[in-house]
């Protein structure tokens, strides 16, 4: 996407205030589906989605008669409409200027008709869309624009209230925000006593691959068994949280590194050791472990970074296994901080631009989300425009839809 500096760093804010929400490439829910279903009966229409926009995609959390679960942000329609304040209404598609030669209108799906509203977040950042579609010109009467109004205001609802949950529905465990602010308190407690306190955080491993061989019932099985056993071994002083998909973190007070990788060795045992009904049989799961001990001062952010980056080490030496960062922070993995921010991969002097989300961000290297890794070159250079960064790089690893690249020295 080309846009000025002003412009980036607005879409910044967008993409933070999106991040804050966890919901990219969070598995189908009927709260969503629910909603996508209405707009499809109501409005006598064959597509219906709920949209978010990504640095580089559209990404569907809800999606009614259409196939792909993504598309390119370039020719998404939704991006235009998260641009205004106001609904976006496209009565024929081949007809206006702005369409007529967009690849979804010219090839599959093959839309005519399109109604967008934005959904906007209580700051006003519009994250995504609530859309209505059509392979037919067609008119909408203000009477079903406020009918779209209405459901899309209630999917910002479900997002917000998810937001102030203390704890999470399916597991048990704390919610985000909620893990994130008692952690504070006991990490403040323990510095003001000078008592040892340290963070584990752990992700399951492989965990698409569960949803995807089991099905979903499968996997949210997996999640909160898991969180289950996990509680089972913790005391009742521990704080246990979800702060991810399928990413838990613990905060251990008065306890030090070393003990904090016995206790993390235990979890990640009797993960490995719990049973779940498969499509075909009894199958297991594992999860890989990040440790990281709370430095004199420093806050609970920069625990859970060390821990998180401990854990990616964790994930790129194998899985099923536990690091600990030794250092406190920035140690082990090269590919830093989790960050969500719109790239631009270009090559070929200048003259191609492929755009990409940066997933996650260090001094040496970068993790990039892309449509496809068709066409994308050995060497390129990453601009981040919101950070005016440009740097010359080389890919590591390409898997799916991601890929990891090392900066040049
Ligand atoms: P890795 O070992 O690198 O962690 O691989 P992974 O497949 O676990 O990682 P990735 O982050 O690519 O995939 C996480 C998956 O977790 C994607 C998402 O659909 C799934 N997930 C997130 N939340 C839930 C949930 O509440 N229920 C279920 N069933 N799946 C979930
Ligand atoms: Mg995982
Ligand atoms: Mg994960």
């Amino acid at each position: 996407m080309e846009m000025s500096a002003s412009n980036a760093q607005c879409e910044q804010k967008r993409l933070d205030a999106l991040a804050r929400y966890d919901i990219l490439d969070t598995p189908r829910e009927e709260a969503f589906d629910r909603i996508t279903r209405l707009v499809r009966r109501i409005l006598k229409v064959p597509m219906a989605t709920v949209t978010f926009l990504d640095g580089h995609r559209q990404w569907f959390k809800a999606r009614e008669g259409v196939a792909n679960c993504e598309d390119e942000r370039r020719i998404a329609f939704c991006d235009m409409t998260i641009r205004e304040n106001a609904p976006l209404i496209v009565t024929d598609a081949s007809a206006d200027p702005r369409f007529a030669s967009n690849p979804l209108v010219t090839g599959a799906p093959h839309l005519r008709f399109y109604a967008g509203i934005p959904l906007r977040t209580s700051e006003g950042q519009n994250i995504g869309t609530l859309c209505a579609l059509g392979t037919a010109p067609r008119a909408i009467d203000p009477g079903e624009i406020a009918i779209l109004s209405d459901l899309a205001s209630i999917v910002m609802n479900e997002l917000e209230l998810r937001l102030l949950a203390s704890t999470d529905g399916l597991t048990g465990a704390l919610a985000r925000r909620a893990f994130r602010e008692e952690a504070a308190r006991a990490l403040a407690l323990a510095q003001r006593h000078r008592h040892e306190v340290s963070c584990i955080a752990f992700d399951l491993d492989h965990f698409k691959t569960i949803n995807d061989t089991h099905g979903h019932a499968a996997g949210d099985a997996v999640l909160s068994g898991t969180a289950a056993t996990c509680r089972n071994l913790l005391r009742q002083s521990d704080l246990f949280g979800r702060i991810g998909g399928e990413e838990f973190a613990v905060l251990l007070p008065h306890t030090g590194r070393d003990a904090a990788l016995g206790v993390a060795e235990k979890l990640r045992e009797a993960i490995a050791a719990q049973r779940f009904d498969g499509t075909d049989g009894p199958f297991t799961a594992t999860a890989s472990f990040g440790i990281a001990a709370a430095a004199p001062s420093g806050d609970i952010d920069a625990l859970l970074r060390a821990a998180d980056e401990a854990l990616y080490a964790a994930k790129e030496t194998g899985r099923n296994r536990c690091v600990v960062n030794q250092t406190g922070l920035s140690a082990g993995a090269s590919l830093g901080r989790r960050v969500l921010k719109a790239g631009s991969i270009v090559f070929n002097g200048g003259k191609s631009v492929i755009d990409c989300t940066v997933r996650r961000l260090s001094e040496q290297g970068a993790s990039l989300a892309v449509t496809s890794t068709a066409g994308v070159p050995e060497r390129f250079k990453l601009a981040i425009e919101a950070d005016a960064f440009s740097r010359a790089c080389q890919i590591a690893r390409k898997a799916g839809t991601e890929i990891d690249v090392q900066f040049a020295a």
